[in-house]
C-alpha cells in the first residue's frame, strides 16, 4: 500500500541511469508509435531525438521549428504522460529545434537510431509482464491510475500522478479529441452514435445497459467510448444536484494485466473494490479476453456486481456477442442483453464528411477533388483516412505548397499502393459473380441482359472504389470496354445505391468482404 514516490531509474548517478534512459526512450517511442499509429508517427515524431535528461526534465530535438511547434501543441501531454510512466520523477518534456544529438555531459543520446521505433513497436513486452514481478505496486487505486487505458503493465512503474494523488479516473485517461463534437455521424454509425449519446445523457437506463458497440478496426468504437466518458465528466452539465459520475475506461488487455498484477501483489480485493466503485465502466476491445478464462470470470463478476448496483457498462469488440467465439456463454448472454449497436463500414458519403470536417479544422485548404480522391481510395478505415489527410496537411505546411491531386498521389504513394495490393480486379469480379450467381466469364462477355449487366456494373464500381486502376484499365479488364462505359457504370451504381437501400447494403457487403 506504499505511496512511495522514489524511483530507482535515475538514481545513483549517470552510470546507473544511462542505459535505462536509453531503454525508457525506446519504450516511449515505441508506445508513442503504437498509440498514434504509423502514419502519424512517421509524419511528426520519427525524427525526434533524445538530447538528455536533466533532473526532472527531458529534452528532445526535432529538426524544424514547424515540427517542434506541431509536436508541442499536439503531443506534449502524451509525451509527458509516457515519460512519467517510465519515470515518475520526470516533470517536464522540453521539445526544441536541433539536429542530431548534443548530449550534455553525463547523458547519452541513447535510443536514437540504434533502436528504430518500428523495430520496437511490436515488442511492447506484455509477455515480460507476465514473467516479472508485480507490475503495479499494491494499493495504487485503480481509479487513480493516470492514463489507465494506456498504462502498460510490466513495462512501467505507475506514473507520478497515480502514486501521489489518488484521484478518480474521470476524464483522466480520456482523449479530449475523441468528443461527440468531433464525431461525424452518418448512416453507418448513426445508431451506435445515438446509443452512445443516450448512455452519456442517462447512464444505466433500462435497455441500454450494457451498451455493446461493435464493428471493424478504425471505425470509431474507441472514439465513441471516450466521447461518452468526456460527456459524463463535463462540469457544465446540469445533473440536478447529483454528483459527476466516476468513469473508468480501459482496454480489455489492460483489464487483464491489471488483474494479473493484482493477483501477483495479492491485492485482488482492492482491485475488485476499485472497479466496483465506479459509476460507469468501459472496457474496450473485449475480443482480447478470449481464451483468458480467469480474467473473463473476473470480468463477469465485476460486470454483474456493477449492473446489479445500477451502474453502467459499456463494452466494445470487433464482433457481436454472438459471434465472439471463445467467450463464456454466460458472459455472452449478459453482454447481449442490453443494447447491441453495430458500426458499419464507412460509406463514401461518410468518408467525405469526415475528411471535410478534419480538413476544415486543420486550417489547410484541401480541394474537394482531393477529398473525393481520398474517400475513393482509402476505404478500409477512418484511422487510415485520417492519417493520410494528416500527412497531406503536414507536407503542405512543411513545404508551403498547396495540396493538389498530383501532390496527393506523390505524398501518399506508399499508402495508395498498399491499398491497391489489397484487392485485384479479378478478385472483385470473382466475388461479385459469385454473389449474383453469374458466370465469371460474363464479367467480360458482350451480353447485355440486365441479369449480367448489373453485376458487371457493380464489379466496375467496386474496381474503381477499391483499386487505383484508371477507368481505361478497368474497361480493359471487362472485355475491353470503353472507359465511358466504366464511368457510366460507376455513376449508375452510385445512383442505385442512393435509391435502393437493399442494393446499397449488398454492395457494401461485397466491399467489406473484399476488403477483409
Ligand atoms: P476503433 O476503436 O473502432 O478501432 P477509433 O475509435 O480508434 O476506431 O477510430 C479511429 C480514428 O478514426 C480515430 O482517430 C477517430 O477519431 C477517427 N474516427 C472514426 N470514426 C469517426 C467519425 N465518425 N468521425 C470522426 N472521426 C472518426
Ligand atoms: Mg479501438
Amino acid at each position: 500500500m506504499s505511496q512511495d514516490v522514489t524511483q530507482p531509474v535515475l538514481q545513483g548517478g549517470p552510470a546507473v541511469g544511462l542505459a535505462e534512459i536509453g531503454d525508457c526512450w525506446s519504450r516511449v517511442r515505441s508506445r508513442l508509435q503504437t498509440e498514434v499509429g504509423d502514419v502519424e508517427y512517421r509524419t511528426w515524431l520519427r525524427q525526434m531525438t533524445l538530447v538528455g535528461v536533466d533532473g526532472d526534465e527531458v529534452t528532445l530535438h526535432l529538426p524544424t521549428r514547424f515540427l517542434r511547434d506541431w509536436v508541442r501543441s499536439h503531443y506534449a501531454d502524451k509525451l509527458s504522460e509516457l515519460w512519467q510512466q517510465e519515470n515518475r520523477r520526470i516533470r517536464r518534456v522540453d521539445v526544441r529545434v536541433g539536429v542530431g544529438i548534443a548530449a550534455p555531459a553525463g547523458f547519452e543520446a541513447a535510443g536514437k537510431e540504434a533502436h528504430p521505433a518500428s523495430e520496437l513497436a511490436g515488442s511492447v513486452a506484455f509477455p515480460a509482464a507476465q514473467a516479472s514481478a508485480p507490475v503495479f505496486p499494491a494499493g495504487v487505486p485503480i481509479s487513480g491510475i493516470r492514463g489507465m487505458a494506456e498504462a502498460v503493465a510490466g513495462l512501467s512503474p505507475p506514473p507520478a500522478a497515480a502514486a501521489a494523488t489518488p484521484e478518480r479516473a474521470e476524464g483522466v485517461s480520456l482523449d479530449q479529441r475523441f468528443s461527440f463534437n468531433s464525431f461525424v455521424v452518418g448512416k453507418p454509425n448513426e445508431f451506435a452514435h445515438a446509443c452512445a449519446r443516450r448512455v452519456a445523457e442517462r447512464p444505466a437506463s433500462p435497455g441500454f445497459n450494457p451498451l455493446f458497440l461493435y464493428g471493424g478496426v478504425g471505425l470509431g468504437k474507441t472514439h465513441l467510448m471516450h466521447a461518452i466518458g468526456l460527456e459524463l465528466g463535463r462540469a457544465d452539465v446540469d445533473r440536478g444536484g447529483r454528483p459527476t459520475p466516476s468513469v473508468a475506461y480501459m482496454s480489455a488487455e489492460k483489464f487483464m494485466y491489471r488483474f494479473i498484477a493484482a493477483i501477483r501483489s495479492q491485492s485482488t480485493m482492492e482491485f475488485k473494490e476499485e472497479l466496483r466503485s465506479v459509476d460507469v465502466l468501459m472496457i474496450d476491445d473485449l475480443q482480447f479476453l478470449i481464451g483468458k478464462d480467469n480474467t473473463q470470470e473476473e470480468f463477469f463478476h465485476t460486470f454483474n456486481a456493477l449492473v446489479d448496483a445500477g451502474k453502467q457498462i459499456v463494452v466494445s469488440a470487433d464482433k457481436s456477442p454472438s459471434d465472439l467465439s471463445g467467450l463464456e456463454d454466460r458472459l455472452r448472454t449478459r453482454l447481449g442483453c442490453g443494447m447491441v449497436a453495430d458500426i458499419h463500414a464507412t460509406t463514401f458519403e461518410l468518408r467525405i464528411s469526415i475528411l471535410e470536417s478534419k480538413a476544415e479544422n486543420s486550417g489547410v485548404a484541401v480541394p474537394p477533388k482531393v477529398l473525393e480522391y481520398l474517400a475513393h481510395k482509402i476505404t478500409s478505415n477512418v484511422r487510415e483516412l485520417e492519417g493520410s489527410l494528416n500527412r497531406l496537411i503536414a507536407h503542405a505546411n512543411l513545404f508551403g505548397r498547396p495540396v493538389t491531386l498530383e501532390s496527393t498521389q506523390e505524398v501518399l504513394h506508399d499508402i495508395l499502393k498498399a491499398h491497391d495490393r489489397r484487392v485485384t480486379i479479378e478478385e472483385i469480379q470473382r466475388r461479385v459473380a459469385e454473389h449474383f450467381n453469374i458466370r465469371l466469364t460474363d464479367m467480360s462477355s458482350a451480353r447485355r441482359a440486365r441479369a449480367v449487366a448489373r453485376p458487371r456494373q457493380v464489379a466496375m464500381y467496386l474496381a474503381k472504389q477499391l483499386t487505383s486502376r484508371s477507368l481505361p484499365e478497368i474497361g480493359r479488364k471487362f472485355g475491353n470496354r470503353d472507359h465511358t462505359t466504366v464511368m457510366h457504370a460507376v455513376s449508375r451504381v452510385a445512383e442505385l445505391m442512393e435509391l435502393d437501400a437493399g442494393f446499397a447494403e449488398d454492395v457494401e457487403l461485397m466491399r467489406r468482404m473484399l476488403e477483409s
